[in-house]
């Protein structure tokens, strides 16, 4: 493993400016000797470059490869990381990551159908993984990836960034505390009006579905945390008022309500076509909290009828990679699990959703 001393003397030599990122205290201590999780990226597209660069302030995390299709922009990264050529792979002979000692973990920031076939072909390498939710297109996909890194006795994790994040925490904190009494309600909403028609986010095959895998997965997730239970029942609604932008498969606007077994009940909206919504809020017996951003990367806003929150704002992803390296390297166990079959009660639900939807019946589900 390398050490942080390793990093920083590499850094200083390459002579590369680090970008201009906050630089959360904690995450940048410079005396930081432990062991350092080796990441490459897969998918060097918008999400996998802000990872990179929260990476860049990690202690125990450190890009050291990638996986592209495009040359150029393996060059390019190259160039900004300091990746040497050894690490970079296309999507044709990434299997021969198997043989490269220096990269601990793969990081899977591709289109959502892609990452099914992608996490099994990483795990038969012998390599951990972290993939992008949602972890894959339905529940029979996820099992299969979970069955696949168990065979190969790799660790799956998803990013789950928000399973990290303080004012997140200081709730679920508060909830368990019983500082809010029993839970009675959750509402989620999550939206944003999406751009470009040809984008794979509004490609069947390529996303799986419409804003409900993108973006409704974190009411659907955030519902599980924040009620801190499964849900046992679903229904759930579709409303299209561009079926030429949003084709046969591609949700424009889904709601969906859950049951949970103490009788708790959540109303969600997940959409392609409003902005402005990206809300938590859960009402208890005794009290209330509610996120406004929830789920963006911050800074996250919050308040509970005991008050504002107040814990400072970080970046998600450097969090997320600082506490996965923890998970991978020395079992750490997250306050909200993170791995597969996390994911895959997500998936689950998914399915459950799509399937209420269609047929107007409330749906059971059996998550425990
Ligand atoms: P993007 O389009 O910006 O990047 C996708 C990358 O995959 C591109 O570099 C593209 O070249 C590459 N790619 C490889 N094969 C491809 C193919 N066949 N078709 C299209 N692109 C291909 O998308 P993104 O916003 O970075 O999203 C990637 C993943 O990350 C998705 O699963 C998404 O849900 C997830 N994501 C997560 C968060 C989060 O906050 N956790 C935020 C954004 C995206």
């Amino acid at each position: 493993m390398n050490s942080r001393r390793d990093f920083l003397q590499k850094i200083a030599a390459s002579a590369i400016a680090l970008p201009l990122l906050p630089l959360a205290g904690w995450a940048n201590s410079s005396n930081y000797e432990g062991p350092v999780l080796r990441v490459a990226i897969m998918g060097l597209g918008g999400y996998g470059t802000r990872v990179a660069e929260a990476m860049q302030a990690c202690k125990k995390a450190k890009l050291v490869g990638v996986i592209s299709g495009t040359p150029a922009k393996i060059t390019d990264w190259q160039g900004r990381f300091s990746i040497p050529e050894k690490n970079c792979y296309n999507y044709e002979n990434f299997d021969r990551i198997k043989d490269n000692k220096d990269i601990d973990v793969v990081y899977i920031t591709t289109p959502n159908g892609l990452h099914h076939d992608q996490v099994i072909r990483v795990a038969a390498a012998g390599k951990h993984v972290i993939c992008e939710k949602p972890m894959a297109l339905n529940a029979k996909e996820g099992q299969e990836m979970i069955d696949a890194c168990k065979k190969a006795n790799v660790t799956l994790l998803v990013g789950y960034r928000m399973h990290f994040e303080p004012k997140t925490l200081e709730i679920i904190r508060m909830r368990k505390n019983d500082d809010f009494g029993k839970i009675l309600f959750f509402q989620g909403l999550c939206g944003f009006k999406i751009g470009d028609p040809t984008q794979w986010r509004l490609n069947k095959q390529l996303a799986g579905g419409g804003s409900l895998m993108d973006i409704g997965i974190y009411a659907i997730n955030g519902a599980r945390y924040m009620v801190g239970e499964e849900p046992t029942w679903v229904t759930a609604q579709e409303t299209k008022t561009d079926p030429v932008k949003f084709k046969d498969g591609v949700d424009e606007t889904i709601q969906f309500q859950f049951g949970f077994p103490s009788g708790a009940v959540a109303s969600c909206l997940s959409t392609y076509s409003m902005n402005n919504l990206d809300r938590f809020f859960l009402n208890g017996e005794k009290g209330f909290a509610e996120l406004q951003p929830s789920t963006g990367y911050g800074p996250i806003k919050g308040r509970t009828s005991k008050g504002e929150l107040t814990q400072p704002h970080v970046t998600h992803q450097t969090v997320q990679m600082e506490e996965m390296a923890g998970i991978i390297l020395e079992g750490k166990q997250p306050i909200v699990p993170v791995n597969g079959e996390e994911a895959l009660k997500d998936l689950k639900i998914i399915d459950a959703i799509y399937l209420a939807a269609k047929t107007g019946q409330k749906v059971d589900l059996k998550l425990t």
